[in-house]
């Protein structure tokens, strides 16, 4: 270790190798947390503005480990899917949302899940094996079911993305478009793709009420989206006056803190409780 401690190096080497050692500790720690499923879901509700309902939720993994405390998806996703180990964290935040919205099923809640797929998931058959067989078998609605996918899955193999969402679609589940805007696909292949919602990236709303750009964007996204008849969600919904112009310009649905944050299953329930009153 003789390499990390020379004092030779400069403030920007001793950056990287910091950085690096993160990097290192945190996919090992990650590791285990796997083995033990040491991690938890908070869910944010999406809401409606078109029927005025809390109408599904979002799924957001959270790990709080023993010694790093809590470790963001932002950066543990990531590590995970160039291990590989993205699909078991995938089939654990699957297999936990359908085991809430049983609950919210049983307990009278008429909500669906959404739920955030890699783009190692989307290109893997046996994932979607494993998906189609699952909601047979425990009898889920399969429109209660949203997968949430990036562009990065499908810029990196159209054709075979494409088939395994068909494949999704077919069966009625639920499919949108995550951080829509950010990456590289054009709208032309939107055309494409069997998907029935397009959620707006937060970077385009969060000041929304205040850029005279991001409304442009924004409009132009909505309008587009419902001429290819597909719906549209806008996340980072923070104040009132961003989701007063999402609802001028039209846009189906809205998720945001305005409305809550990421919060536990039980919470969810006794604030749709409150929040319906
Ligand atoms: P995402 O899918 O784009 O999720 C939305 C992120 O925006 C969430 O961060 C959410 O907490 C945050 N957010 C929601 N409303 C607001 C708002 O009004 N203002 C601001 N500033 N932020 C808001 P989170 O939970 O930290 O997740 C970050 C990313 O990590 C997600 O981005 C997603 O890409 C990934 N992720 C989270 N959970 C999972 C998971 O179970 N599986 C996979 N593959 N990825 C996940
Ligand atoms: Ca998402
Ligand atoms: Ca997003
Ligand atoms: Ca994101």
């Amino acid at each position: 270790e003789a390499r990390l401690t020379n004092s030779c190096h400069s403030v920007f080497d001793s950056r990287l190798e910091k950085r690096y050692l993160r990097k290192l500790e945190v996919t090992q720690r990650l590791q285990q947390a796997i083995t033990t499923q040491s991690f938890t879901l908070l869910f944010q509700p999406q809401f409606n503005l078109k029927e005025g309902r809390v109408h599904s939720a979002e799924a957001l993994i959270r790990w709080h480990d023993a010694e790093l405390g809590p470790v963001y998806p932002d950066e543990f996703i990531p590590l995970a899917e160039s291990s590989g180990d993205i699909t078991l964290i995938t089939e654990w935040v699957f297999s936990e949302s359908l085991n809430q919205l049983q609950q919210w099923q049983d307990q009278g809640f008429d909500l669906g899940v959404s739920i955030n797929l890699s783009a190692r998931d989307i290109l893997k058959n046996e994932f979607i094996d494993h998906v189609l067989d699952t909601i047979k078998e425990r009898h889920i609605p399969s429109h209660l079911l949203m997968l949430e996918v990036t562009e990065s899955a499908i810029v990196e193999d159209m054709e075979h993305a494409i088939q395994n969402l068909r494949r999704l679609y077919d069966a009625g589940i639920q499919l949108a478009m995550d951080d829509f805007g950010t990456g590289f696909s054009s709208l032309a292949q939107l055309k494409e793709l069997p998907v029935h919602e397009l959620k707006i990236d937060k970077s385009f709303v969060l000041n929304l009420n205040e850029d005279a750009d991001d409304q442009k964007i924004v409009r132009s996204t909505i309008e587009m989206a419902h001429s290819l008849g597909i719906s549209t969600i806008a996340e980072g919904t923070e104040n009132i006056e961003s989701i007063n112009l999402l609802k001028a310009m039209n846009c189906d649905a809205i998720q945001g803190y305005f409305l809550s944050k990421p919060i536990s299953s039980a919470e969810l329930l006794t604030w749709l409780v409150q929040f319906n009153k």
